[in-house]
């Protein structure tokens, strides 16, 4: 079970004080009604909830700026919060915390289509980014399955992927600035339009950092034209290590498709009791989709074909139409929400080489059979990003402690080949405790030096990423400083 630091009893002993400083410096924007609050005491890691002390809702950085000022004078700890659907409990609140939530913050600030990027505020959802510039003929590439609601803040903290990340990268390498507010509510501008600022790369460093270093407020996205064309195929397959051995042999032969996506038979059943996509009753199947025009499509496809058929695929359905098209993205999009359908899951987030694709499937089977836990495994396989489902009731007792053992076990075996505890989702309070598996201690105090300086009174989000017992030395000098010496 996760464990969380008991909260600050003399932030708790200050509860009206604070709540009422809060609403004196944003009337109207403050939430303390338990029943209001409870919206916000999880995110999609929902097995953990805490309540929070109030939750606060800006609608500019000036506002965040005061907020965070505010607390910082008063030693409170803070949770950024975008859209709550992180599945590491990154927006989990704690007892003692203001969330700062920024769904007020939705506004696009500038389009600039000859110079390929859009400024928005940091609380609006990424698919309507892509919305905003789509009349214009371009769009955002990074999209995280969970687009339509989680927000570009969010997607920054989290450096969030999605199916199209194989050919466009993830959030970092589609982010070219941001406005950052820090602890003591100064701000910052790091990066820029041209997207290769001034000295030290701090926009690398802040993309990724799950709200432990400032709260991003606005965000300056590269925008891409639209392809001229997508086409995808679907191939079935009578083994998962085959499939995942027909794709390392696609990114051997140098092909970049725009996605290649993985699901296995028991994600395939549970889809199409749930989406009736049509798909083959197969061990495994890939969608592989390529873009560009017609004649680029048709090469591109012809050379998959050719490898998948060294693979023996029982299936090989190229779309020729936009309807099939659909219809083979229409499963995969559905995947989550079927295996919602089958019971509670964790959804892992291991990151491996391609080529490790095949010997890691079969780990995880060997796994899930030592544990007597179903896993489905639906994944990002271009890029080697997996995520196996690992499927428990939360009603019986232990087996939330029995899927968490297995999971971190299937984390450690990513680890082991030489990848990584997440690809995508982050570490939050779900990945914590593991972070000793990818770091020794020199390596995770030297990321904890780096809080240090962007918030040296460890109260943004000081409970996530690191393990506890790591982090309780700067943790605890918070706690043993009264607020009015801060
Ligand atoms: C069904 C489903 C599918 C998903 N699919 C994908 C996927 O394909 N790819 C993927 O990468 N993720 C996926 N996710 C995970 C999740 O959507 C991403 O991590 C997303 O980026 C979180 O955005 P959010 O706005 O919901 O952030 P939140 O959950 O609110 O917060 C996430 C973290 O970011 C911090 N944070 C939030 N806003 C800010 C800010 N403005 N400044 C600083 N820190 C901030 C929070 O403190 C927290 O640590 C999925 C989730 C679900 C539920």
């Amino acid at each position: 079970m996760m464990q969380m630091p008991q909260p600050d009893a003399s932030v708790l002993a200050r509860r009206q004080a604070i709540l009422a400083a809060l609403q004196s410096a944003l009337p109207g924007a403050v939430i303390d009604d338990p029943a209001e609050t409870r919206a916000y005491e999880c995110d999609a890691l929902s097995a953990y909830r805490c309540p929070p002390l109030a939750v606060v809702l800006p609608r500019s950085t000036d506002e965040v700026s005061r907020l965070m000022r505010l607390c910082q004078d008063l030693q409170v700890p803070v949770v950024p919060r975008g859209a709550g659907t992180s599945l590491a409990g990154g927006s989990m609140p704690s007892q003692d915390a203001v969330v700062i939530g920024l769904s007020r913050m939705t506004e696009v600030l500038e389009i600039a289509p000859e110079d390929r990027l859009i400024r928005v505020q940091a609380g609006r959802t990424n698919l309507s980014v892509s919305g905003a510039v789509e009349g214009l003929g371009f769009f955002y590439a990074p999209d995280p399955s969970s687009q339509l609601a989680c927000a570009i803040g969010g997607n920054i903290a989290m450096n969030s992927g999605g199916a199209h990340c194989l050919k466009y990268g993830v959030t970092t390498n589609n982010l070219l600035g941001v406005t950052l507010v820090l602890m003591d509510g100064s701000v910052v501008e790091l990066g820029g339009p041209t997207g290769d600022g001034p000295g030290l790369d701090l926009l690398g460093v802040v993309c990724g950092s799950e709200g432990q270093l400032g709260i991003v407020t606005e965000a300056t996205l590269r925008i891409l034209p639209r392809p001229a064309g997508a086409r995808p195929v679907l191939v079935g397959f009578d083994s998962s290590e085959t499939a995942g051995a027909c794709v390392a042999a696609i990114i051997r032969a140098g092909i970049i498709p725009v996605a290649i996506e993985f699901m296995d038979s028991p994600c395939i059943r549970a889809t199409e009791a749930y989406a009736g996509a049509g798909y083959p009753d197969c061990e495994a199947l890939l969608i592989i989709e390529v873009e560009g025009t017609p004649p680029e499509i048709d090469e591109q496809l012809s050379l998959i074909r050719d490898i998948a058929m060294r693979f023996d695929p029982v299936e090989f359905r190229e779309s020729r139409s936009e309807d099939e098209s659909r219809r083979i993205w229409l499963g995969r999009k559905s995947a989550f929400g079927a295996m919602g359908q089958m019971g509670d899951y964790i959804c892992l987030d291991g990151t491996i080489p391609v080529t490790a694709l095949p010997s890691v499937l079969a780990g995880i089977g060997d796994l899930s059979r030592q544990y007597g836990l179903a896993v489905a495994n639906v994944f990002h396989a271009g890029d080697g990003n997996m995520h196996p489902l690992i499927i428990y009731d939360a009603n019986t007792a232990g087996d939330l402690d029995r899927a968490e053992a297995l999971g971190a076990d299937i984390l450690r075996l990513c680890v082991e080949v030489g990848g990584c505890l997440t690809g995508e989702h982050g570490v939050g309070i779900e990945k914590r405790d593991l972070m000793t598996v990818q770091f020794d201690p020199p390596d995770l105090e030297a990321q904890m030096r780096v809080k240090d300086v962007f918030d040296p009174h460890w109260l943004l989000n000081a409970a996530k990423v690191f393990p506890l017992e790591v982090s309780a030395p700067r943790r605890d000098r918070r706690l043993n400083r009264p607020a009015d010496a801060a």
